[in-house]
């Protein structure tokens, strides 16, 4: 029978521990942590997810402070936004932006220190090193649920579809440090054997973004897999992986929806928490 690894408790979990932090925080600054957003365009699940994040800073005892900017904003408009509001405790751009942005080099004017998402190149490369602070949200996110249900990624072989800095590459370089030992795998579009691949592996993290992409029949008995992918189809929200009969197959599933998602948000302010200690 399968486990499911909902993302609630984790992200309660998460969040008692950041309320602590922003209370103290409060207390010794005389004021609350500010968590910034930049917005540029009206994509709207970006302003579904922005809305979210704000939602959580109130439960967590945390201003948020969301700026929107209009969809043919420049590169130096933009810079000049992320310039006035390096003064605040956490900053995140957004994405996507629209494409005649360079957004590598907006994440770049993100001062590290502030850069809640962990998509900035130093903080991205101090992955390399036991020094890193912050892990890009969704990566976190998915660890903190593997952390928070007790699994161990110790010599699994664990196959990664995507290779996204936001999301699947952080995640990949983290399963394969020392800290966790696993084996992994990283599939994307070119690849050849996927099927295979999966077939074979312990655990199988899936964010491509297509309409259940995988189902049962691709799936190793007694594995674990973690839905990420959102995608939509027929004005209809789908994961990547359709739940028809996987309790047969699997030992444990993270759902879409109610899987990773509620933990992104807390893991963003987890990263905030770390951030301002
Ligand atoms: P992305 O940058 O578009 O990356 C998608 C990845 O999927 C790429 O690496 C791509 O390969 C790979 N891919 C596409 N088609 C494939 C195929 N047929 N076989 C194998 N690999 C394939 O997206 P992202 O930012 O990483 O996000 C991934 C998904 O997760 C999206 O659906 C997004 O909405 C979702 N997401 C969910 C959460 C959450 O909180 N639940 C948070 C963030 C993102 P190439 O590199 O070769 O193009």
């Amino acid at each position: 029978m399968e486990k499911l690894l909902l993302g609630s408790p984790v992200a309660s979990y998460l969040d008692k521990k950041s309320l602590i932090i922003f209370n103290k925080y409060e207390k010794d600054n005389k004021k609350k942590p500010t968590l910034a957003a930049i917005t540029v365009g009206q994509d709207p699940s970006s302003m579904l997810y922005v809305r979210r994040k704000q939602e959580k800073a109130k439960e967590l005892n945390a201003n948020f402070y969301w700026k929107k900017l209009d969809q043919d904003s420049t590169l130096e408009d933009v810079k000049d936004i992320i310039d006035e509001l390096k003064t605040l405790e956490g900053l995140i751009l957004q994405l996507p932006v629209p494409s005649h942005l360079d957004k590598d080099k907006l994440i770049d004017f993100i001062p590290p220190n502030i850069d809640v998402d962990g998509l900035h190149t130093n903080n991205l490369g101090s992955m390399f090193n036991d020094k890193q602070q912050v892990i890009p949200a969704t990566a976190r996110a998915i660890i903190e649920i593997f952390n928070y249900y007790k699994i161990d990624f110790t010599g699994k072989d664990v196959a990664i579809l995507g290779r996204s800095r936001l999301v699947t590459a952080p995640l990949a370089l983290l399963l394969s440090t020392q800290k966790y030992s696993a084996t992994v795998t990283v599939l994307h579009s070119k690849s050849m054997n996927i099927y295979d691949t999966i077939k074979r592996s312990d655990i199988v993290v899936c964010a491509i973004g297509k309409p259940f992409f995988l189902n049962q029949s691709h799936f190793k008995k007694d594995s674990i897999v973690i839905d990420v992918g959102i995608s939509k189809k027929d004005n209809k929200s789908y994961g990547d992986i359709d739940p028809t009969n996987t309790k047969e197959i699997l030992y444990a599933r993270s759902p879409y929806p109610g899987g990773v998602g509620p933990v992104t948000v807390s893991a963003l302010y987890s990263n905030l928490s770390e951030l301002i200690s």
